[in-house]
């Protein structure tokens, strides 16, 4: 068994102690860990609503319940994966570039040490350090959730925001483009060549959402599987792609958008896939009554910790 579990709820109830994600030890050590939940608290990076620094613990509170036993994918993904919950990265609020020396000077051993990240935001901007601190390893093919592009050039004459990460990571020759997707894609829009741009100028394909519920989510994951084509590749999650009505803890809304039980039906058909790493971000506690949204993150996140089982199981050879 791995070295790292989850505290068991049926011995000990779920809401004593100090939320972790999962229950998982929170630990400073990276040997014989092989996937780790970080929180990044930065909110820094974002153009609308602030307060994403508070989403790594309201998903640790929300991911209290998560259970041992994936039946969707019939894994036990902790009996397989040894993973903890490492804490969260010291970032510094209000300087984004000091922050993203924090987040890769952070994530960068876990990579090179063959840990699988799973972050917990904070804004969208976060994911460019994230990318970066990968960059030993080539660019990864990137499967982005989102209602945006996040692939404009600048908001305010700054370049580093979670509106355009995406673009500085495609600059920094961190993402595989001709292996990536954006999924999710909706609401109004600067100009009529927001979208068309990212396949005509980036190389990037897309799916917006009108066409994701158009053609359903395993029809949906059928083609990330297939634009992702064996390549090493990372799922990037802002929880905005799912409807506000779902999702109303986030930073910039947008209506009209998939249902949980979609967004997490397309994220479970993603089998099969070679992933590296993994974050959710963009919840904000403050704008979320019930915990809806931070409890759908916490699920998301359960469901990538069981892709990353499955592909161990697969290289093992005992799984499909
Ligand atoms: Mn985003
Ligand atoms: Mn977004």
């Amino acid at each position: 068994m791995p070295r790292y579990q989850p505290a068991d709820s049926v011995v000990s109830p779920r809401f004593v102690g100090v939320p972790t994600f999962a229950r998982l030890p929170l630990v400073d050590t990276l040997e014989d860990v092989d996937l780790a939940v970080v929180g990044v608290p930065f909110d820094t990076g974002v153009t609308f609503r602030v307060g994403g620094r508070f989403g790594p613990n309201a998903v640790r509170a929300a991911s209290l319940l998560l259970r041992r036993y994936n039946p969707a994918l019939d894994v036990m993904p902790f009996e397989v994966l040894s993973c903890v919950d490492r804490g969260d990265i010291s970032i510094v609020p209000g300087f984004t570039e000091r922050s993203y020396q924090a987040i890769e000077r952070y994530v960068a051993p876990l990579a090179d040490a063959g840990v699988v990240p799973l972050l917990l935001g904070g804004d969208h901007s976060i994911t460019l350090p994230h990318l970066r601190s990968m960059r030993a390893h080539g660019p990864v093919a990137v499967v982005m959730f989102d209602s945006h592009t996040d692939a404009w050039d600048q908001y305010y004459g700054e370049r580093y925001t979670h509106g355009t990460w995406m673009r500085r990571a495609i600059e920094e020759g961190l993402v595989d483009v001709d292996h990536s997707i954006e999924v999710g894609l909706r609401g109004s829009l600067y100009d009529p060549t927001d979208w068309t741009s990212l396949r005509d100028e980036l190389g990037l394909d897309y799916l917006t959402t009108r066409k994701v519920l158009a053609i359903g989510p395993e029809e949906t994951a059928a083609r990330i599987r297939e634009r992702v084509a064996g390549r090493r590749a990372f799922i990037s999650f802002d929880i905005d792609v799912i409807d506000p009505a779902f999702a109303p803890g986030t930073g910039t809304p947008e209506a009209g958008g998939l249902s949980s039980a979609q967004g997490l039906e397309i994220v479970r058909g993603l089998t099969g896939i070679d992933f590296v790493g993994f974050d959710v971000v963009e919840v904000i506690p403050g704008y979320d009554p019930g915990g809806v949204t931070a409890t759908l993150a916490a699920n998301l996140a359960y469901e990538m910790v069981s892709l990353a089982a499955l592909r161990r199981l697969r290289r093992e050879g005992q799984g499909t």
